[in-house]
């Protein structure tokens, strides 16, 4: 047993055994059997986990979701692009700024702390400021918890010609995400949050639409690590279990990854989408119970992979520190404009199915509180 604190930030998070044995394996080679065989099968179960079509494209890098939103942005975007970015805090800023170094010209729809831009709201900057590219949008904001609903986003983009782009680093396998089904583009994620896994790959699935603006620019390429065009090669030959190489992939996390997807099919999305809305709910009763209040303005916009809660009054920052006596780690704020003001509950993956373990951490903030 490790003397390690419950690890309940918001990412990275506890993972199951089984994913831990995975990723603790002898590190095999890129060209060996076992590794193909699991980079193969990995590919395909981000499909079934992004519930996306068999035209899309999986793309796994080493790296953090910061690489994801990298790729994505290099890879979509010509000095010049108009691009409509709905701002729900720190992590929309992060790819806005990424857009405008790419040279985009960048138009946020911002809302309030703990709000959302409306579709509604969205809509009409499209048709007031129109035409854009993309539409970029953070499914949850990990510093508020903050979820938007991508489907209406999705169908406006459609609607106005634009390419749809949603960052799911917080979000992906936790919170429903139809790519399909909405017809969504691009969906990017990070291993370390909801799909359960330790930190160190960026997974992203494009659809043709975007493959083809890709395999359409007329500017300069990506850096060659971002570059869809370097790596399609590679997926493509780990899908039909031949060996390939372009840059050394992290081997044992794609290990982990393969088992890691395979609990989540086991389980079911649709399943692990009602597990994690079940958890939130008997937290939020609990935080109440507690007197503590969320940042999210309205209940729907409140995710279900973490709770970022207020301070009460006469509490500071320093109550993470007693929560950590208590054997939990839990995060601070993030939000530049609230940073003192919150902390943050992380509860997704492997936890959501430990009610001991939620259990002890709501104990844990209740100790703190004192
Ligand atoms: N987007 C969101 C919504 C995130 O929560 C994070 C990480 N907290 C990132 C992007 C960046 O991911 P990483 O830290 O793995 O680079």
């Amino acid at each position: 047993m490790s003397n390690a604190p419950l690890l309940m930030i918001p990412g990275p998070v506890e993972v199951s055994p089984a994913v831990l044995a995975a990723f603790s394996a002898p590190p095999p080679g890129h060209t060996a059997a076992p590794l193909i065989e699991s980079f193969g099968i990995a590919l395909e179960r981000m499909r079934q986990v992004w519930q996306a079509g068999p035209e899309s494209q999986p793309f796994v890098l080493t790296g953090g979701g910061t690489v994801g939103m990298d790729m994505v942005t290099a890879n979509l975007t010509q000095p010049g692009d108009r691009v409509l970015v709905v701002d729900t805090g720190y992590f929309s800023d992060r790819i806005a700024e990424m857009l405008r170094r790419q040279g985009a010209e960048v138009v946020a729809v911002e809302a309030a702390v703990g709000e959302a831009p409306s579709p509604e709201e969205v809509r009409s900057v499209m048709t007031a400021q129109g035409p854009f590219q993309a539409l970029y949008a953070t499914h949850v904001d990990t510093s508020t918890g903050v979820r938007v609903d991508p489907e209406p986003l999705t169908r406006l983009a459609r609607e106005h010609g634009m390419l749809a782009v949603f960052d799911g680093v917080c979000a992906t396998a936790g919170e429903r995400f139809a790519m399909a089904e909405w017809d969504a583009d691009v969906y990017l994620t990070a291993s370390q949050k909801a799909l359960g896994l330790p930190p160190g790959l960026a997974l992203l699935v494009a659809s043709s639409r975007a493959l083809a603006a890709r395999a359409a620019r007329r500017t300069p390429a990506p850096p060659m690590y971002l570059d869809w065009e370097q790596w399609l090669p590679v997926m493509r030959a780990y899908e039909e279990r031949r060996p390939s190489y372009f840059s050394t992939p992290a081997t044992n996390l794609i290990l982990a990854l393969a088992v890691g997807l395979g609990e989540i099919v086991e389980q079911g999305v649709e399943a692990r989408f009602a597990a994690h809305a079940r958890v939130a709910r008997a937290l939020r009763a609990a935080w109440s119970e507690l007197g503590l209040t969320l940042v999210p303005a309205r209940p729907e916009l409140a995710s279900n992979l973490l709770s970022a809660l207020r301070f009460p009054a006469g509490v500071d920052g320093t109550l993470v520190r007693r929560i950590l006596d208590h054997g939990v780690a839990v995060a601070g704020g993030l939000h530049p404009a609230i940073r003192n003001e919150y902390f943050r509950v992380g509860h997704m993956g492997f936890v959501t199915g430990r009610p001991e373990l939620l259990r002890q951490t709501v104990l844990a903030v209740a100790a703190g509180l004192g």
